[in-house]
């Protein structure tokens, strides 16, 4: 079948209902580049069919920083790697909720307070929870949350508090996992991701590409992260930071990054699928691109241990492009 054929015929299987195989998704990301444009148009339809034309603007606040115990290989805050970062402990309740003030102020639509630890103690899951209770209450923005393991009764605990979303990302594919972290497993993040989505929490559970993976493993990553049907699937494009294992190697391309966003949006048609980390650096003059190749949702006013654009370059980019926030 010719690959405007085959990315017709796969389109109006996802757009009746139909689940794409990954016979043709491997067909799919290996799209030529004379068909490139077919391909994310197509996935284009997809995302508007089923999703409308909002992007899900979130800001994200490191609530602690460095000296994780974890020794995932693309991450700065692993006290294992030896990136230069600030590193500091757990921010009080009351710098949480003017930075989510300041969040809302900005034009996002969701607070993310992510920390950088295999699981909180007792204590640092009960600053959490007061300062999510206190930005529920004097901020009004929707909190999600990214803590690392969870068990049931913190995951009960952060719904009844009204966390909206919980991040829990697989990273990689299964298959590719002790490659990057050996201090845990796939599985363990598998089945927390699985447990937040259990106990009524919406879930957000993504990965990163181009950590050495087989464009084969970019895919099962996607096809095992929609088994647990996430709310949102955030794409990171890995940054290879000076002092981790994985400096040096080599940016995926930019159209082999918009391709990957594509396909993940036939594999997953429902989801909020966002371009998170990396975006700025990899995709440069293309960040628009994404949003009109699958991609429906960006993480503004920079990351974790990396800048990004402000909350108002991203919200002209996305009304240049005829979107809403
Ligand atoms: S568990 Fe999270 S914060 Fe810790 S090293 Fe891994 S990715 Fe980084």
């Amino acid at each position: 079948m010719l690959e405007r054929e085959l990315i017709q015929r796969c389109m109006s299987d996802i757009l009746s209902g139909k689940r794409i195989s990954m016979s043709d998704a491997l067909r799919l990301i290996n799209t030529s580049k004379d068909s490139l444009e077919y391909l994310l148009d197509a996935a284009n339809t997809i995302r508007r069919e089923f999703n409308g034309d909002r992007v899900d603007v979130e800001s994200l606040v490191n609530a602690k920083s460095g000296n994780c115990s974890e020794n995932c290989a693309f991450c700065a805050q692993s006290a294992w790697n030896k990136a230069r970062i600030s590193k500091y402990p757990l921010l009080s309740v009351e710098e949480l909720v003017a930075r989510a003030d300041a969040a809302k102020r900005s034009g996002a639509r969701s607070f993310c307070i992510v920390c950088a630890w295999r699981e909180p103690s007792s204590d640092e899951f009960e600053h959490v929870c007061s300062a999510v209770k206190a930005i529920r209450d004097k901020v009004g923005i929707d909190v999600n949350c990214s803590l690392g393991f969870l068990n049931a009764r913190r995951a009960e605990r952060l719904k009844a508090l009204g966390v909206k979303r919980y991040n829990h990302n697989l990273e990689s594919s299964k298959s590719f996992f002790s490659r990057i972290c050996t201090t845990h497993t796939w599985l363990d993040r598998f089945n927390t991701a699985k447990l937040a989505k259990e106990h009524g929490l919406e879930l957000c559970c993504g990965g990163i590409i181009g950590m050495g993976e087989s464009v084969e493993q970019r895919l099962e990553l996607a096809f095992e992260a929609s088994m647990l049907e996430p709310e949102e699937f955030p794409i990171n494009i890995l940054v290879a930071r000076e002092g981790t294992p994985l400096q040096g190697m080599n940016p995926v391309q930019v159209d082999d990054i918009l391709r990957t966003i594509a396909v993940f949006r036939f594999i997953m048609p429902r989801c909020i699928l966002k371009v998170a980390g990396g975006r700025e650096m990899h995709l440069a003059d293309k960040q628009s691109k994404a949003l009109l190749s699958g991609a429906n949702g960006i993480i503004t006013n920079g990351y974790l241990t990396v800048n990004g654009n402000t909350a108002e370059q991203d919200i002209a980019m996305i009304r240049s492009l005829n979107l809403q926030v």
